[in-house]
């Protein structure tokens, strides 16, 4: 490991994810430099630099990119041309432009999962929303926008012909509608030298009605047979795409007994925010080591977590405000992590909550009180 403090490890993105990879940044002395079209992004306090601008425009990322010495990303939704370009400069960037950009389309990403014989849900690829009513005989059917959607936002379930109507009218993908048991996700790295990594699968919760995450759990409580295939399938995901760095891979572990992937990011992600108390290694940690091309890091759990969403409530907007702190921060085992977002909207992502249990009831018990407890709103 060498590295010194002149050396320039530059984000696409400055949000959440970011700030907590800098975080980790800190501990081994390196400096982030910092790209978002937002001047008051989570990450401006704490960047070493931070600059304005589009993340999609292809001069603002060459010009950022310009005289670093390493890139990554901290969202798919980035120039990925720019990032070629760079890269026959000499600059590194990782995860690769061209995973990136496999990555950005989901309809990519489907073929590539067919390609190479990872395991999915079954599928056909839609040009726009006239081709769906050739599909009846496919019902109940997910249909998943190509490009440019992100949690649950661009995701259409159709169960009946009458449900047509509300498709998108865009390139997209018509999956065929999983009886899911539970959905898990394992975050894998490889660095450079071929060292390859996985953390212990977690299981994700959502929210009924929301369709957003509602709290996950690690280590994700599955028989041993579905984490080993789960393991195995992301494990073979992040090899096949030949991959630097930290990949998610989101499953459905279906009521038949199939592990299928869902979607992949090549990036830290919201399923495995609570490694940061309750793994050897952080998910943010272990990004950078792969990145750095490090030695990878210990990725077992130090005992069961779970990691709560903290979500802009319903019917507030504006500059946002905590409610209900005093009682979580008296608890053992708990954690807040504020994202320092200034405006809360209906379920944007403000924060997030670990809690460490020593049993299973213990852990569930806190979730109970926080989630009572706890509510963001505005002043
Ligand atoms: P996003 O990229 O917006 O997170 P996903 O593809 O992960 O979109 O879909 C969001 C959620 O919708 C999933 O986590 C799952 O709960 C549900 N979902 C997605 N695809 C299917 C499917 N084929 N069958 C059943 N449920 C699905």
């Amino acid at each position: 490991m060498a590295q010194n403090n002149s050396f320039k490890l530059g984000i696409l993105g400055g949000g959440q994810l970011g700030r907590m990879f800098i975080q980790s940044a800190i501990n081994y002395d390196l400096r982030i430099h910092i790209l978002d079209p937002d001047a008051d992004a989570p990450c401006k306090p704490y960047a070493h630099e931070f600059s304005v601008g589009k993340l999609t425009d292809y001069e603002t990322v060459l010009k950022f990119g310009e005289g670093l010495d390493l890139m990554t990303i901290e969202i798919e939704n980035v120039n990925t041309e720019a990032l070629e370009v760079l890269v026959k400069k000499g600059v590194k960037v990782f995860p690769q432009p061209s995973i990136i950009k496999l990555i950005q389309d989901k309809r990519t990403q489907k073929q590539f999962y067919k390609a190479n014989q990872i395991p999915t849900v079954e599928y056909y690829l839609l040009e726009n929303k006239k081709e769906i009513f050739d599909y009846q005989h496919f019902l109940p059917a997910v249909q998943k926008m190509g490009k440019e959607g992100y949690d649950g936002r661009g995701v259409q379930i159709l169960r009946t012909a009458k449900d047509f109507e509300k498709g998108f009218d865009v390139p997209s993908v018509l999956e065929k509608m999983v009886e899911i048991e539970k959905e898990i996700s394992v975050i894998v790295a490889k660095n450079e030298q071929g060292e390859i990594s996985y953390f212990p699968p977690v299981e994700v919760v959502y929210h009924p009605e929301k369709n957003l995450v509602d709290y996950l759990l690690s280590p994700a409580q599955i028989p041993q047979e579905i984490e080993q295939k789960a393991i195995k399938i992301a494990l073979e995901v992040i090899q096949k795409l030949g991959m630097i760095g930290i990949l998610a891979v989101e499953m459905f572990w279906s009521k038949q007994g199939e592990v299928l992937v869902n979607e992949i990011a090549p990036r830290p992600h919201n399923s495995g925010h609570q490694t940061i108390e309750a793994n050897y290694t952080s998910q943010y940690e272990q990004h950078l080591r792969s990145i750095m091309n490090y030695p990878l890091g210990n990725t077992q759990t130090r005992c069961l977590s779970a990691m709560i969403n903290l979500l802009g409530e319903e019917g507030y907007q504006g500059n946002a405000k905590y409610v209900g702190l005093d009682r979580l921060l008296s608890m053992k085992g708990v954690y807040l992590h504020l994202y320092g977002k200034k405006i809360t909207k209906p379920f944007r992502k403000m924060g997030h909550i670990t809690v460490l249990g020593e049993s299973m009831e213990d852990l569930t018990e806190k979730i109970e009180v926080i989630k009572k407890s706890i509510k963001v709103i505005s002043e």
